[in-house]
Protein backbone atom coordinates (compact mmCIF):
# COMPACT_ATOMS: atom_id res chain seq x y z
CA UNK A 1 0.00 0.00 0.00
CA UNK A 2 1.43 3.47 -0.74
CA UNK A 3 2.02 6.33 1.88
CA UNK A 4 -0.28 9.58 1.19
CA UNK A 5 1.13 12.65 1.93
CA UNK A 6 -0.53 14.56 4.16
CA UNK A 7 -2.78 17.24 3.11
CA UNK A 8 -3.20 20.56 5.24
CA UNK A 9 -6.48 22.94 4.77
CA UNK A 10 -4.66 26.37 5.33
CA UNK A 11 -8.03 27.89 6.57
CA UNK A 12 -10.62 28.30 9.46
CA UNK A 13 -13.06 28.43 6.76
CA UNK A 14 -16.11 25.49 7.97
CA UNK A 15 -17.69 25.86 4.62
CA UNK A 16 -14.36 24.97 2.93
CA UNK A 17 -13.70 22.29 5.13
CA UNK A 18 -17.32 20.86 4.61
CA UNK A 19 -16.92 20.63 0.93
CA UNK A 20 -12.84 18.96 1.09
CA UNK A 21 -15.16 16.93 3.36
CA UNK A 22 -17.84 15.55 1.45
CA UNK A 23 -15.43 14.99 -1.97
CA UNK A 24 -13.68 12.59 0.30
CA UNK A 25 -10.45 14.20 0.93
CA UNK A 26 -8.74 13.55 4.31
CA UNK A 27 -6.61 16.64 5.82
CA UNK A 28 -5.91 18.55 8.93
CA UNK A 29 -6.47 22.29 9.14
CA UNK A 30 -4.64 25.05 9.78
CA UNK A 31 -5.33 28.61 10.21
CA UNK A 32 -3.11 30.36 7.96
CA UNK A 33 -2.49 33.95 9.98
CA UNK A 34 -1.98 36.20 6.89
CA UNK A 35 -2.79 40.02 7.34
CA UNK A 36 -5.10 40.04 4.28
CA UNK A 37 -5.45 43.87 4.96
CA UNK A 38 -1.61 44.38 3.92
CA UNK A 39 -1.58 41.94 0.58
CA UNK A 40 -4.80 43.55 -0.54
CA UNK A 41 -4.12 47.56 0.19
CA UNK A 42 -0.35 46.47 -1.88
CA UNK A 43 -2.45 44.46 -4.49
CA UNK A 44 -4.58 48.16 -4.82
CA UNK A 45 -1.61 50.52 -4.81
CA UNK A 46 0.41 48.23 -7.42
CA UNK A 47 -2.51 48.48 -9.71
CA UNK A 48 -2.92 44.92 -9.57
CA UNK A 49 -6.29 43.20 -10.84
CA UNK A 50 -8.24 41.56 -8.79
CA UNK A 51 -7.83 37.82 -9.82
CA UNK A 52 -4.23 38.07 -9.00
CA UNK A 53 -5.16 39.52 -6.00
CA UNK A 54 -6.96 36.50 -5.25
CA UNK A 55 -4.22 34.58 -6.18
CA UNK A 56 -1.99 36.16 -4.50
CA UNK A 57 -3.86 35.86 -1.22
CA UNK A 58 -4.96 32.26 -1.74
CA UNK A 59 -0.65 31.71 -2.41
CA UNK A 60 0.08 33.59 0.84
CA UNK A 61 -1.71 31.41 3.10
CA UNK A 62 -0.80 28.61 1.11
CA UNK A 63 2.71 29.11 1.82
CA UNK A 64 2.49 30.66 5.52
CA UNK A 65 1.01 27.45 6.68
CA UNK A 66 3.83 25.11 4.34
CA UNK A 67 6.56 26.40 6.07
CA UNK A 68 5.60 24.07 9.42
CA UNK A 69 3.82 21.23 7.38
CA UNK A 70 4.73 18.59 4.84
CA UNK A 71 2.89 17.21 2.26
CA UNK A 72 0.38 19.20 0.50
CA UNK A 73 -1.53 22.51 1.71
CA UNK A 74 -4.79 23.41 0.06
CA UNK A 75 -5.64 27.44 0.29
CA UNK A 76 -8.37 29.44 -1.20
CA UNK A 77 -9.66 33.23 -1.38
CA UNK A 78 -12.68 34.49 -2.94
CA UNK A 79 -13.38 38.47 -4.10
CA UNK A 80 -16.53 39.86 -4.53
CA UNK A 81 -16.77 41.34 -7.76
CA UNK A 82 -19.81 43.96 -8.36
CA UNK A 83 -19.65 46.75 -11.19
CA UNK A 84 -16.01 46.79 -10.84
CA UNK A 85 -15.38 47.55 -7.83
CA UNK A 86 -14.34 44.31 -5.19
CA UNK A 87 -16.36 43.67 -1.62
CA UNK A 88 -15.37 42.56 1.58
CA UNK A 89 -17.52 40.47 3.92
CA UNK A 90 -19.88 43.28 5.41
CA UNK A 91 -19.19 44.29 8.90
CA UNK A 92 -22.85 44.15 9.85
CA UNK A 93 -26.26 43.13 8.98
CA UNK A 94 -27.28 46.56 8.05
CA UNK A 95 -24.33 46.84 5.38
CA UNK A 96 -25.34 43.67 4.37
CA UNK A 97 -28.86 44.61 3.83
CA UNK A 98 -27.60 47.62 2.09
CA UNK A 99 -25.12 45.68 -0.02
CA UNK A 100 -28.31 43.15 -1.17
CA UNK A 101 -30.08 46.27 -1.95
CA UNK A 102 -27.61 47.11 -4.59
CA UNK A 103 -26.97 43.67 -6.03
CA UNK A 104 -30.89 42.62 -5.94
CA UNK A 105 -32.06 42.26 -10.15
CA UNK A 106 -28.00 42.41 -11.25
CA UNK A 107 -25.20 40.07 -12.13
CA UNK A 108 -21.93 40.09 -10.10
CA UNK A 109 -18.68 37.74 -10.08
CA UNK A 110 -17.11 35.83 -7.41
CA UNK A 111 -13.61 35.15 -8.22
CA UNK A 112 -12.26 32.38 -6.72
CA UNK A 113 -8.45 31.18 -6.23
CA UNK A 114 -7.39 27.96 -4.93
CA UNK A 115 -3.61 27.38 -4.78
CA UNK A 116 -1.82 23.91 -3.71
CA UNK A 117 1.89 23.90 -2.25
CA UNK A 118 3.80 21.01 -1.90
CA UNK A 119 6.90 20.59 0.32
CA UNK A 120 7.06 24.32 0.83
CA UNK A 121 6.63 25.37 -2.99
CA UNK A 122 3.15 25.86 -5.05
CA UNK A 123 2.44 23.48 -7.88
CA UNK A 124 -0.60 23.87 -9.10
CA UNK A 125 -3.23 26.92 -8.83
CA UNK A 126 -6.19 27.40 -9.87
CA UNK A 127 -8.90 30.15 -10.87
CA UNK A 128 -12.57 30.62 -11.62
CA UNK A 129 -15.00 33.07 -11.84
CA UNK A 130 -18.39 32.52 -11.10
CA UNK A 131 -21.36 34.16 -12.24
CA UNK A 132 -24.24 34.97 -10.09
CA UNK A 133 -27.74 37.06 -11.19
CA UNK A 134 -29.87 37.80 -7.81
CA UNK A 135 -33.94 38.02 -8.41
CA UNK A 136 -35.03 41.77 -7.73
CA UNK A 137 -36.08 42.03 -4.29
CA UNK A 138 -38.72 44.55 -2.68
CA UNK A 139 -36.43 45.94 0.82
CA UNK A 140 -39.52 43.95 2.52
CA UNK A 141 -38.48 40.74 0.59
CA UNK A 142 -34.72 41.61 1.39
CA UNK A 143 -35.77 41.69 4.97
CA UNK A 144 -37.51 38.54 5.43
CA UNK A 145 -34.25 37.04 3.85
CA UNK A 146 -32.57 38.50 6.70
CA UNK A 147 -35.34 37.79 9.35
CA UNK A 148 -34.36 34.12 7.80
CA UNK A 149 -30.63 33.36 7.87
CA UNK A 150 -29.52 35.50 10.80
CA UNK A 151 -26.08 36.72 11.16
CA UNK A 152 -24.08 33.82 9.96
CA UNK A 153 -24.42 35.08 6.31
CA UNK A 154 -21.86 38.00 7.75
CA UNK A 155 -18.98 35.07 7.03
CA UNK A 156 -19.76 35.24 3.48
CA UNK A 157 -18.73 38.16 1.53
CA UNK A 158 -21.91 38.37 -0.57
CA UNK A 159 -24.14 37.87 2.74
CA UNK A 160 -25.39 34.89 1.28
CA UNK A 161 -25.20 30.84 1.44
CA UNK A 162 -25.79 29.52 -1.87
CA UNK A 163 -26.39 25.95 -0.05
CA UNK A 164 -28.91 27.19 1.83
CA UNK A 165 -32.54 27.04 0.56
CA UNK A 166 -32.77 30.90 1.51
CA UNK A 167 -29.41 31.38 -0.22
CA UNK A 168 -29.93 29.56 -3.30
CA UNK A 169 -33.67 31.17 -3.39
CA UNK A 170 -32.04 34.86 -4.01
CA UNK A 171 -30.82 33.97 -7.55
CA UNK A 172 -32.26 33.94 -10.92
CA UNK A 173 -29.35 32.26 -12.08
CA UNK A 174 -26.00 31.13 -11.29
CA UNK A 175 -23.28 30.20 -13.63
CA UNK A 176 -19.25 28.53 -12.91
CA UNK A 177 -18.05 26.28 -10.77
CA UNK A 178 -20.84 25.23 -7.71
CA UNK A 179 -18.37 24.62 -5.02
CA UNK A 180 -16.28 27.75 -5.91
CA UNK A 181 -19.23 29.82 -5.48
CA UNK A 182 -19.42 28.39 -2.28
CA UNK A 183 -15.63 29.42 -1.27
CA UNK A 184 -13.76 26.55 -2.81
CA UNK A 185 -13.13 25.08 -6.66
CA UNK A 186 -13.25 21.59 -5.21
CA UNK A 187 -13.42 19.84 -8.81
CA UNK A 188 -10.49 20.80 -10.17
CA UNK A 189 -8.73 20.15 -6.97
CA UNK A 190 -9.62 16.44 -6.91
CA UNK A 191 -8.96 15.99 -10.76
CA UNK A 192 -5.55 17.33 -9.86
CA UNK A 193 -5.59 15.16 -6.91
CA UNK A 194 -6.39 12.13 -9.48
CA UNK A 195 -3.92 13.10 -12.02
CA UNK A 196 -1.15 13.17 -9.10
CA UNK A 197 -1.93 9.85 -7.81
CA UNK A 198 -4.12 10.53 -5.01
CA UNK A 199 -1.18 12.97 -3.60
CA UNK A 200 0.44 9.77 -2.62
CA UNK A 201 4.04 8.39 -4.01
CA UNK A 202 3.23 9.16 -7.92
CA UNK A 203 2.86 12.58 -7.33
CA UNK A 204 6.05 13.85 -8.84
CA UNK A 205 5.29 12.26 -12.30
CA UNK A 206 1.08 12.99 -12.65
CA UNK A 207 0.33 11.54 -16.31
CA UNK A 208 1.47 14.52 -19.47
CA UNK A 209 -1.77 16.30 -20.70
CA UNK A 210 -1.38 16.73 -24.45
CA UNK A 211 -3.83 18.77 -26.56
CA UNK A 212 -3.00 20.86 -30.53
CA UNK A 213 -4.71 22.87 -32.83
CA UNK A 214 -5.27 20.89 -36.21
CA UNK A 215 -5.27 22.28 -39.78
CA UNK A 216 -3.83 23.05 -42.61
CA UNK A 217 -1.61 25.09 -43.00
CA UNK A 218 -0.99 25.42 -38.93
CA UNK A 219 2.62 26.66 -38.44
CA UNK A 220 2.12 30.15 -38.20
CA UNK A 221 -0.92 29.48 -35.35
CA UNK A 222 -0.43 31.18 -32.49
CA UNK A 223 -2.49 29.09 -30.26
CA UNK A 224 0.49 26.82 -29.06
CA UNK A 225 2.11 29.96 -27.73
CA UNK A 226 -1.29 30.62 -25.75
CA UNK A 227 -2.35 27.70 -23.96
CA UNK A 228 1.91 26.68 -23.49
CA UNK A 229 2.04 29.55 -21.44
CA UNK A 230 -0.84 29.20 -19.14
CA UNK A 231 0.39 25.37 -18.46
CA UNK A 232 3.61 26.85 -17.56
CA UNK A 233 1.89 29.47 -15.55
CA UNK A 234 -0.26 26.96 -13.96
CA UNK A 235 2.46 24.61 -13.17
CA UNK A 236 1.00 22.22 -15.59
CA UNK A 237 2.82 19.14 -17.35
CA UNK A 238 1.67 19.55 -20.73
CA UNK A 239 2.19 20.26 -24.34
CA UNK A 240 0.36 21.90 -26.84
CA UNK A 241 0.67 21.43 -30.29
CA UNK A 242 0.45 22.28 -33.77
CA UNK A 243 -0.35 19.59 -35.86
CA UNK A 244 -0.68 19.54 -39.92
CA UNK A 245 -3.27 17.17 -41.53
CA UNK A 246 -3.77 17.36 -45.12
CA UNK A 247 -7.20 19.03 -46.51
CA UNK A 248 -9.97 16.36 -46.93
CA UNK A 249 -11.94 13.85 -43.74
CA UNK A 250 -10.14 10.98 -44.60
CA UNK A 251 -6.59 12.82 -43.44
CA UNK A 252 -8.36 14.33 -40.75
CA UNK A 253 -9.91 11.54 -39.23
CA UNK A 254 -6.87 9.68 -39.48
CA UNK A 255 -5.26 12.31 -37.70
CA UNK A 256 -7.71 12.47 -35.03
CA UNK A 257 -7.61 8.46 -34.63
CA UNK A 258 -3.71 8.75 -34.08
CA UNK A 259 -3.95 11.58 -31.40
CA UNK A 260 -6.67 9.95 -29.60
CA UNK A 261 -4.16 6.33 -29.65
CA UNK A 262 -1.35 8.98 -27.99
CA UNK A 263 -3.26 9.67 -25.32
CA UNK A 264 -4.55 13.53 -26.51
CA UNK A 265 -7.01 15.25 -24.24
CA UNK A 266 -8.70 17.50 -27.41
CA UNK A 267 -7.68 19.34 -30.27
CA UNK A 268 -8.78 22.89 -31.28
CA UNK A 269 -9.49 22.34 -35.19
CA UNK A 270 -9.20 25.52 -37.66
CA UNK A 271 -9.06 26.02 -41.28
CA UNK A 272 -10.33 23.77 -43.34
CA UNK A 273 -11.19 21.42 -40.83
CA UNK A 274 -14.30 22.75 -38.75
CA UNK A 275 -16.63 20.88 -40.33
CA UNK A 276 -14.93 17.76 -40.32
CA UNK A 277 -14.65 17.87 -36.37
CA UNK A 278 -18.05 18.07 -36.44
CA UNK A 279 -18.47 15.15 -38.64
CA UNK A 280 -15.86 13.05 -36.49
CA UNK A 281 -17.63 14.08 -33.07
CA UNK A 282 -19.75 11.33 -31.24
CA UNK A 283 -21.60 14.28 -29.34
CA UNK A 284 -22.09 18.07 -30.14
CA UNK A 285 -22.65 20.98 -27.97
CA UNK A 286 -26.30 22.56 -28.92
CA UNK A 287 -23.60 25.89 -30.54
CA UNK A 288 -21.48 23.39 -32.99
CA UNK A 289 -24.45 22.20 -33.79
CA UNK A 290 -26.49 25.26 -34.70
CA UNK A 291 -23.44 26.91 -36.64
CA UNK A 292 -22.68 23.38 -38.29
CA UNK A 293 -18.93 23.45 -37.42
CA UNK A 294 -16.64 23.22 -34.07
CA UNK A 295 -13.27 24.40 -33.71
CA UNK A 296 -12.38 22.32 -30.52
CA UNK A 297 -13.08 18.48 -30.13
CA UNK A 298 -12.65 16.80 -26.41
CA UNK A 299 -11.61 13.12 -26.88
CA UNK A 300 -12.80 10.43 -24.24
CA UNK A 301 -12.76 6.90 -24.10
CA UNK A 302 -16.23 7.13 -25.80
CA UNK A 303 -15.75 9.22 -28.66
CA UNK A 304 -15.08 13.23 -29.23
CA UNK A 305 -17.15 15.95 -28.44
CA UNK A 306 -17.29 18.58 -30.49
CA UNK A 307 -17.81 22.19 -29.15
CA UNK A 308 -17.34 26.16 -31.14
CA UNK A 309 -15.57 28.77 -28.99
CA UNK A 310 -15.24 31.24 -31.54
CA UNK A 311 -19.04 33.15 -30.82
CA UNK A 312 -18.21 33.12 -27.27
CA UNK A 313 -14.48 34.14 -27.94
CA UNK A 314 -16.14 36.91 -29.72
CA UNK A 315 -18.65 37.51 -27.29
CA UNK A 316 -15.77 38.51 -24.30
CA UNK A 317 -14.12 40.49 -26.63
CA UNK A 318 -17.01 42.71 -26.53
CA UNK A 319 -17.67 42.26 -22.95
CA UNK A 320 -15.89 45.24 -20.88
CA UNK A 321 -17.93 48.24 -24.29
CA UNK A 322 -20.86 49.75 -24.05
CA UNK A 323 -22.73 48.97 -27.12
CA UNK A 324 -24.89 51.76 -28.14
CA UNK A 325 -28.76 50.92 -29.94
CA UNK A 326 -32.19 50.03 -28.99
CA UNK A 327 -32.26 47.51 -31.04
CA UNK A 328 -28.47 46.94 -31.14
CA UNK A 329 -28.15 46.64 -35.02
CA UNK A 330 -25.52 44.25 -35.86
CA UNK A 331 -23.36 44.52 -39.31
CA UNK A 332 -21.32 41.12 -40.54
CA UNK A 333 -19.24 41.26 -43.18
CA UNK A 334 -18.45 37.65 -44.62
CA UNK A 335 -20.61 34.36 -44.40
CA UNK A 336 -17.82 32.00 -43.60
CA UNK A 337 -16.91 29.39 -40.12
CA UNK A 338 -15.82 32.59 -38.77
CA UNK A 339 -19.02 34.42 -39.63
CA UNK A 340 -21.29 31.35 -38.83
CA UNK A 341 -19.56 31.55 -35.11
CA UNK A 342 -20.36 35.34 -34.61
CA UNK A 343 -23.48 36.17 -36.22
CA UNK A 344 -25.04 33.65 -34.23
CA UNK A 345 -23.66 34.89 -31.13
CA UNK A 346 -24.82 38.25 -31.27
CA UNK A 347 -28.04 37.22 -30.69
CA UNK A 348 -26.59 36.89 -26.91
CA UNK A 349 -25.11 40.86 -26.80
CA UNK A 350 -27.65 41.57 -24.81
CA UNK A 351 -28.20 38.88 -22.13
CA UNK A 352 -27.17 40.20 -19.17
CA UNK A 353 -29.73 43.37 -19.57
CA UNK A 354 -33.08 43.90 -17.73
CA UNK A 355 -34.81 44.93 -19.61
CA UNK A 356 -32.99 43.33 -22.68
CA UNK A 357 -32.22 45.34 -26.03
CA UNK A 358 -33.01 43.56 -28.85
CA UNK A 359 -31.05 42.87 -31.66
CA UNK A 360 -30.96 42.57 -35.20
CA UNK A 361 -27.82 41.20 -37.24
CA UNK A 362 -27.38 42.25 -40.87
CA UNK A 363 -25.19 40.05 -43.42
CA UNK A 364 -23.61 40.98 -46.19
CA UNK A 365 -21.09 38.27 -48.49
CA UNK A 366 -19.23 38.58 -51.65
CA UNK A 367 -21.02 34.65 -52.64
CA UNK A 368 -24.84 35.80 -51.72
CA UNK A 369 -25.55 31.89 -51.14
CA UNK A 370 -23.49 31.24 -48.32
CA UNK A 371 -25.32 34.59 -46.71
CA UNK A 372 -28.61 33.21 -47.56
CA UNK A 373 -27.81 29.81 -45.58
CA UNK A 374 -26.66 31.95 -42.40
CA UNK A 375 -29.27 34.50 -42.64
CA UNK A 376 -31.95 31.29 -42.71
CA UNK A 377 -29.97 29.66 -39.52
CA UNK A 378 -29.49 32.57 -37.22
CA UNK A 379 -32.90 34.63 -38.28
CA UNK A 380 -30.92 37.62 -39.98
CA UNK A 381 -31.23 39.76 -42.68
CA UNK A 382 -29.29 39.80 -46.11
CA UNK A 383 -27.98 43.05 -47.18
CA UNK A 384 -26.27 42.61 -50.89
CA UNK A 385 -22.30 42.88 -50.79
CA UNK A 386 -22.61 45.84 -53.59
CA UNK A 387 -24.83 48.23 -50.71
CA UNK A 388 -22.50 47.37 -47.81
CA UNK A 389 -20.98 51.00 -47.46
CA UNK A 390 -25.09 52.12 -47.91
CA UNK A 391 -26.14 50.92 -45.19
CA UNK A 392 -23.85 51.39 -41.97
CA UNK A 393 -25.43 54.42 -40.96
CA UNK A 394 -28.18 52.75 -38.50
CA UNK A 395 -25.35 50.04 -37.27
CA UNK A 396 -24.45 49.59 -33.62
CA UNK A 397 -21.58 47.14 -34.36
CA UNK A 398 -20.00 46.69 -37.74
CA UNK A 399 -17.85 43.27 -37.99
CA UNK A 400 -15.43 42.02 -40.67
CA UNK A 401 -14.92 38.36 -40.63
CA UNK A 402 -13.72 38.57 -44.21
CA UNK A 403 -9.86 37.80 -44.71
CA UNK A 404 -9.77 40.96 -46.48
CA UNK A 405 -7.33 43.31 -44.83
CA UNK A 406 -5.16 40.50 -43.59
CA UNK A 407 -1.43 40.40 -44.13
CA UNK A 408 -1.00 39.79 -48.34
CA UNK A 409 -4.70 40.23 -48.67
CA UNK A 410 -6.77 43.20 -50.23
CA UNK A 411 -8.62 45.65 -47.73
CA UNK A 412 -12.00 45.83 -47.46
CA UNK A 413 -13.32 47.91 -48.76
CA UNK A 414 -16.22 49.77 -47.39
CA UNK A 415 -17.13 53.59 -46.95
CA UNK A 416 -17.16 54.46 -42.76
CA UNK A 417 -18.61 58.66 -43.99
CA UNK A 418 -22.46 57.18 -43.01
CA UNK A 419 -20.84 55.35 -39.73
CA UNK A 420 -22.45 57.04 -36.61
CA UNK A 421 -19.45 58.17 -34.01
CA UNK A 422 -20.53 55.62 -31.32
CA UNK A 423 -20.57 52.62 -33.55
CA UNK A 424 -18.21 49.76 -33.08
CA UNK A 425 -16.06 48.69 -35.91
CA UNK A 426 -14.87 45.20 -35.15
CA UNK A 427 -12.15 43.40 -37.22
CA UNK A 428 -11.55 39.58 -36.63
CA UNK A 429 -8.46 39.80 -38.35
CA UNK A 430 -5.21 39.92 -35.93
CA UNK A 431 -2.54 39.83 -38.45
CA UNK A 432 -2.25 42.58 -38.99
CA UNK A 433 -3.11 44.48 -35.66
CA UNK A 434 -5.04 47.26 -37.40
CA UNK A 435 -6.17 46.06 -40.52
CA UNK A 436 -6.88 49.31 -43.18
CA UNK A 437 -10.14 48.90 -42.05
CA UNK A 438 -9.52 49.74 -38.30
CA UNK A 439 -7.61 52.62 -39.39
CA UNK A 440 -10.39 54.48 -40.89
CA UNK A 441 -12.46 53.71 -38.01
CA UNK A 442 -10.02 54.85 -35.21
CA UNK A 443 -9.34 58.02 -37.81
CA UNK A 444 -12.96 59.05 -37.38
CA UNK A 445 -12.62 58.99 -33.49
CA UNK A 446 -14.86 55.20 -33.80
CA UNK A 447 -14.11 52.30 -31.10
CA UNK A 448 -11.77 50.03 -33.18
CA UNK A 449 -11.75 46.31 -32.08
CA UNK A 450 -8.88 43.64 -33.54
CA UNK A 451 -8.62 39.84 -33.83
CA UNK A 452 -6.73 39.54 -30.71
CA UNK A 453 -9.13 39.46 -28.14
CA UNK A 454 -11.21 37.13 -29.45
CA UNK A 455 -8.44 34.86 -30.28
CA UNK A 456 -7.85 35.26 -26.95
CA UNK A 457 -10.93 34.20 -25.36
CA UNK A 458 -11.91 31.78 -27.74
CA UNK A 459 -8.78 29.84 -26.31
CA UNK A 460 -10.03 29.51 -22.40
CA UNK A 461 -12.58 27.02 -22.88
CA UNK A 462 -10.23 24.31 -24.54
CA UNK A 463 -7.38 25.21 -21.66
CA UNK A 464 -10.20 24.42 -19.35
CA UNK A 465 -11.58 21.55 -21.03
CA UNK A 466 -8.30 19.91 -21.55
CA UNK A 467 -5.72 20.72 -19.11
CA UNK A 468 -8.47 21.08 -16.19
CA UNK A 469 -7.53 24.57 -15.19
CA UNK A 470 -8.57 28.19 -16.27
CA UNK A 471 -6.17 30.02 -17.42
CA UNK A 472 -4.59 32.36 -14.53
CA UNK A 473 -4.75 35.11 -14.82
CA UNK A 474 -7.68 35.03 -16.81
CA UNK A 475 -6.87 35.95 -20.59
CA UNK A 476 -7.59 39.34 -22.23
CA UNK A 477 -8.07 43.13 -20.87
CA UNK A 478 -6.37 41.51 -17.58
CA UNK A 479 -3.54 39.51 -19.27
CA UNK A 480 -1.27 42.25 -20.50
CA UNK A 481 2.16 39.56 -20.52
CA UNK A 482 0.07 37.31 -22.95
CA UNK A 483 -0.94 40.15 -24.78
CA UNK A 484 2.70 41.66 -25.10
CA UNK A 485 4.12 38.32 -26.22
CA UNK A 486 1.43 37.54 -29.18
CA UNK A 487 1.94 41.43 -30.42
CA UNK A 488 5.91 40.84 -30.01
CA UNK A 489 5.35 37.35 -32.03
CA UNK A 490 3.16 39.09 -34.74
CA UNK A 491 5.74 41.58 -35.35
CA UNK A 492 8.70 39.16 -35.42
CA UNK A 493 6.29 37.51 -38.20
CA UNK A 494 5.69 41.07 -40.02
CA UNK A 495 9.17 41.96 -40.39
CA UNK A 496 11.22 42.09 -43.52
P1 LIG B 1 -13.46 31.34 -44.51
O1 LIG B 1 -14.45 30.35 -44.03
O2 LIG B 1 -12.52 30.95 -45.60
O3 LIG B 1 -14.30 32.64 -45.02
C1 LIG B 1 -13.66 33.70 -45.71
C2 LIG B 1 -14.65 34.85 -45.90
O4 LIG B 1 -13.94 35.92 -46.55
C3 LIG B 1 -15.83 34.52 -46.82
O5 LIG B 1 -16.97 35.25 -46.42
C4 LIG B 1 -15.33 35.03 -48.20
O6 LIG B 1 -16.37 35.36 -49.07
C5 LIG B 1 -14.62 36.29 -47.77
N1 LIG B 1 -13.65 36.71 -48.78
C6 LIG B 1 -12.45 36.15 -49.04
N2 LIG B 1 -11.85 36.83 -50.08
C7 LIG B 1 -12.71 37.82 -50.44
C8 LIG B 1 -12.67 38.84 -51.44
N3 LIG B 1 -11.62 38.98 -52.25
N4 LIG B 1 -13.73 39.68 -51.53
C9 LIG B 1 -14.80 39.54 -50.71
N5 LIG B 1 -14.90 38.59 -49.77
C10 LIG B 1 -13.86 37.74 -49.63
O7 LIG B 1 -12.55 31.87 -43.33
P2 LIG B 1 -12.92 32.05 -41.78
O8 LIG B 1 -12.56 30.85 -41.02
O9 LIG B 1 -14.34 32.53 -41.70
O10 LIG B 1 -11.89 33.20 -41.35
C11 LIG B 1 -12.04 34.52 -41.85
C12 LIG B 1 -11.05 35.45 -41.14
O11 LIG B 1 -11.30 35.47 -39.74
C13 LIG B 1 -9.58 35.03 -41.27
O12 LIG B 1 -8.82 36.21 -41.44
C14 LIG B 1 -9.25 34.39 -39.93
O13 LIG B 1 -7.87 34.53 -39.59
C15 LIG B 1 -10.11 35.23 -39.00
N6 LIG B 1 -10.46 34.51 -37.75
C16 LIG B 1 -10.10 35.10 -36.58
C17 LIG B 1 -10.42 34.48 -35.38
C18 LIG B 1 -10.01 35.12 -34.08
O14 LIG B 1 -10.02 34.45 -33.04
N7 LIG B 1 -9.68 36.39 -34.05
C19 LIG B 1 -11.11 33.26 -35.36
C20 LIG B 1 -11.49 32.69 -36.58
C21 LIG B 1 -11.16 33.34 -37.78
P3 LIG B 1 -16.95 34.26 -50.10
O15 LIG B 1 -17.93 33.47 -49.32
O16 LIG B 1 -17.57 35.06 -51.17
O17 LIG B 1 -15.78 33.44 -50.58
Amino acid sequence: MKTLAPITLASGSAIRAKILKSRGIDFEVVKPGVDETVIKTEAAAAGIGLEETAMKLAEAKCLAVAKSRKGFVIASDQILEFEDRPYDKPASIAEAKARIAEMQGRTHSLINATALAHDGEIVWRNLSRPRLTMKAMTPADIDAYFDAVGEEVLSSVGAYMVETRAGAALFERISGDWYAVQGLAADPLLAEQKRRGAFGDEWKNPPRILAGVVGSPIAHSLSPLIHNEWAKRACIDGEYRAIEAPPGYDAFSKTMDDLRAQGFAGVNVTIPHKENALHYATTASPVAKKIGAANMLTFSEDGAHAHSSDGVGFLSSLADIAIPGDPVRVFVLGAGGAARAVASSCRDLTAGETPRRPVEIFIANRTAGKAEDIAENIGATIIPWTERSACISTMSIVVNTTSLGMTGEPPLDLDLSDLSPDAIVSDIVYAPLETPLLKAARARGNVALNGLEMLLWQAVPGFEAWFGNRPYPVVARVDDDLRDLLIAELKKRSAP
